[in-house]
């Protein structure tokens, strides 16, 4: 390898945690693959995902939807996030439903069906309480009723209707009740217009895990398909999932310091007593997060080492205190422990970087070679 840094990926565990995920929810569940699957690959998360049983893909544009399908992935999808002026006709072309949460983009894709002389197969967006994507009070009600005069004209197909939650990931959370019970007057609303239809969803991983009531049809599963807890360390716990990505690099120099030895730039870090310095060629453009600095550690000569002074853009430095440590040494900056190996894990770092999980696995930059570990090399 001449990459800097590898993620490897290991697709057994994404399968397993979709079989551990369908075992606590009893639905179908929609494996969320945008943002190139939390940057773990989309369309090698899919297939492993819907060989493990998912029946639904998730992304949220156009050209996401499109690359699943150029390479051949045909299951049912949902893109959900459009610009008015995108090519629907394309979306429908390829079997995608499409997410609609204005009337302004309902119209665009009812005039892109009536051009291709086939219907548009969509899923209606409510706002039930998170003020993003969604309609909500009036908008809801005309875009209901827009879609059944539509259905009822032949143009569009309506299959779906679902929300998203806002605080699913505090447990215990009031405000999931409120959105569930927002959800359900969405639904009589849609009902009363005419519109039958047959995939009710708004779970996402926190809420599939731990609030039935959010279960439904089907449950959008993110951040617990690539192994990490929604709830982080402090949340219920205990689900058995499996972190799928490994970040990996190895030290690139190495050098023995005296104690009131500046590091890294500006003044922040000075050493308090001789001891050793690794560099790893790996910084904030690589997604290590620079906020990260003077907290995090890594895995290295067997034990968590802190980064020390400020992360740059392509390296940083590691205080190894007194370990043995040489050119070449490897490295693990996350990943899941293994046998005696404890690094970090991702769910840390987004708590080093006042974050979340789901910036950590995404942030995760182009320099960084992506190595798939399919199931059946597995040994175990
Ligand atoms: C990203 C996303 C999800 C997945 O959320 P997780 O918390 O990562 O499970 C589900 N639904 C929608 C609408 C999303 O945008």
């Amino acid at each position: 390898m001449s990459t800097l840094a590898e993620a490897t990926v290991d697709l057994g565990a994404i399968a397993g945690n979709v079989r551990t995920i369908a075992s606590v929810t009893g639905t179908d569940l929609m494996a969320v693959v945008k943002a190139d699957g939390f940057g773990h690959g989309a369309v090698q998360v899919a297939h492993a995902a819907l060989r493990a049983g998912a029946r639904w893909l998730g992304v949220t544009s156009t050209a996401e939807a499109l690359a699943l399908r150029d390479a051949g992935v045909n299951a049912p999808t949902l893109s959900w996030l459009h610009r008015p002026t995108d090519d629907f006709g394309a979306l429908i072309n390829a079997g995608v439903d499409v997410g609609v949460s204005t009337t302004t983009h309902l119209h665009a894709i009812a005039d892109a069906a009536r051009l291709l002389g086939v219907p548009a197969v969509v899923q209606l967006k409510a706002d039930t309480g998170l003020s993003r994507n969604g309609a909500a009070g009036d908008d809801w009600t005309e875009l209901v009723g827009w879609a059944g005069k539509y259905e009822r004209e032949g143009g569009i197909r309506v299959r779906g209707v679902w929300s998203h939650l806002a605080d699913a990931d505090l447990p215990g959370a009031p405000a999931v009740d409120r959105q569930v019970v927002a959800f359900e007057e969405a639904l009589r609303v849609a009902r009363r217009a005419g519109l039958d239809p047959d995939l009710v969803h708004l779970a996402n991983s926190a809420a599939a895990l731990s609030a039935p009531r959010t279960r439904f049809d089907l449950c959008r599963i993110g951040i617990a398909l690539y192994g990490v807890d929604p709830f982080g360390a402090t949340g219920p716990g205990g689900f058995g999932l499996r972190a799928a990505m490994t970040l990996r690099t190895s030290v690139v120099n190495v050098k023995r310091v005296p104690a009131g030895t500046g590091v890294s730039y500006g003044p922040e870090h000075v050493t308090d007593a001789p001891t050793t310095l690794a560099l790893l060629p790996l910084g904030y453009a690589d997604g290590v997060p620079r906020a990260s600095g003077g907290r995090a550690s890594v895995w290295l000569g067997g034990r968590r080492c802190p980064v020390v002074g400020r992360i740059a853009m392509d390296q940083c430095v590691v205080d190894v205190g007194d370990l043995p440590v040489a050119i070449g040494d490897p490295v693990v900056v996350f990943g899941p422990a293994e046998g005696d190996q404890n690094p970090p894990t991702v769910g840390e770092w987004a708590r080093w970087a006042d974050t979340n999980p789901h910036e950590i696995l995404t942030g995760i930059g182009a320099r960084v070679a992506r190595d798939h570990l399919h199931e059946r090399t597995r040994t175990s």
